[in-house]
């Protein structure tokens, strides 16, 4: 359908809408609100759900600023969110897979062509045709797409999931961003059992990072900014924990890492990471703050260290996360709030104060 669309197809019948609340912002500069928008009646492919969760990642708040300007520039108004978690109100008559009541998700990804050579493997967030969640061309309604901070959506099956059924929903819902986008590059880069890993930046995606390499066996060490997270970064399965500010504790673990993952989401130092790689050692970034990083060419050479990124993650490697999550018993730790606090929350994100993701709870909605 999306290659319809995108050919310009004049056949193409726009579907009806309904009204569903939602919070947006306006501007780069006001606070998320309380609005209507627009979403389309399910067509043939498609789930509607009604949102019981939603997870607040710092992409959400890099978006409402346009922070990425220069690489994805907002439109406004958005309504942000991509780690949804619901409940299967209403389905269209081709799907096969979801059934009005069960519970599904959805993440940062809602269509793809699906005839790339990145979709034919399974690597849907790198088709040139994707269409993320919110700030997206809508093919359907014209306009962007609007995410998860909202009380429903619709969305083809194809980007619908699954997630465990012994899974708390208010802790599952970061999973869907936080969670695949550590667990991918983790897989990628082979952390296993008897490997040394770094986490750079204790929040919503450090933590589950953090997690899944404590899953997989790996020896994992947490760099923070933050003293007061050390106990946390403990109990949440790190066998170490480094105040990244400290010097001399940096030094000690100088060339000894198989692989860093820094999930950081504002400017700092990657070379003080670059210097603790061991040989063909890897640090991956997933954090992406708005300004580039410098990155010293010999950081590099002596020792033929790499320096990579990674994007979330394709649609079934997003569900085997989540049923790896239900196999470990694996959630975010989550502070539930309602929607009227997210823009306490965002202030919140800024000051590293978050333990360890925010997780709306979308019954607040109803209210407004
Ligand atoms: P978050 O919960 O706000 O966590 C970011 C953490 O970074 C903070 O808790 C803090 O940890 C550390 N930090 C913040 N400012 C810092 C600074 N100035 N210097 C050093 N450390 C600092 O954010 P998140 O939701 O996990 O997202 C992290 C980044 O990943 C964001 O840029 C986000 O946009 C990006 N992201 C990328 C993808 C992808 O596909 N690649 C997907 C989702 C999110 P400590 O207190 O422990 O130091
Ligand atoms: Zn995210």
């Amino acid at each position: 359908m999306l290659s319809r669309w995108l050919k310009g197809d004049q056949n193409y019948m726009h579907p009806t809408t309904y009204n569903a609340k939602a919070y947006s912002a306006a501007s780069a500069t006001s606070s998320l609100a309380s609005t209507k928008i627009n979403r389309r009646d399910p067509t043939d492919r498609d789930v509607q759900i009604e949102i019981l969760f939603c997870g607040i990642c710092h992409s959400d708040l890099h978006s409402v600023r346009n922070e990425w300007s220069e690489f994805m520039a907002t439109t406004y108004p958005i309504v942000p969110g991509h780690e949804i978690v619901g409940r299967v109100t209403k389905i269209g008559s081709a799907v096969s897979k979801y059934k009005p009541g069960d519970i599904a998700a959805v993440g940062c990804m809602v269509d793809s062509d699906g005839t790339c050579p990145q979709c034919k493997v399974g690597l849907e967030q790198f088709c040139p045709n994707m269409i993320l969640t919110y700030n997206s061309p809508d093919k359907h309604l014209g306009g962007v797409t609007y995410g998860g901070y909202s009380e429903s959506i619709v969305v083809d099956e194809r980007f619908v999931l699954r997630v465990p059924s012994k899974l708390d929903l208010a802790g599952a819902a970061p999973l869907l961003c936080a969670g695949i986008t550590t667990y991918s590059p983790m897989h990628h880069w082979g952390v296993t059992k008897g490997k040394k890993v770094g986490v750079v930046g204790l929040g919503g995606l450090g933590h589950m990072a953090v997690k899944f390499g404590h899953a997989l066996g790996a020896h994992v060490v947490v760099f923070t900014t933050s003293p007061g997270k050390k106990e946390d970064a403990l109990r949440l399965g790190a066998d170490e924990v480094v105040v990244s500010r400290n010097a001399d504790e940096m030094k000690k673990h100088a060339g000894s890492f198989d692989f860093i993952l820094d999930a950081v989401s504002a400017d700092h130092d990657i070379n003080a990471y670059i210097n603790l790689l061991g040989v063909d050692g890897n640090l991956t970034l997933v954090g992406a703050p708005a300004k580039p990083l410098a990155v010293p060419a010999f950081g590099l050479i002596m020792g033929r260290h790499s320096l990579s990124g990674s994007a979330i993650g394709g649609v079934a490697e997003t569900q085997e996360m989540l049923d790896f999550c239900g196999k470990h018993n694996i959630t975010a730790d989550v502070e539930v709030i309602p929607i009227q606090k997210v823009n306490e929350a965002y202030q919140r994100l800024l000051k590293s104060d978050v333990k360890y993701r925010f997780s709306i709870d979308m019954a607040s909605l109803k209210s407004e």
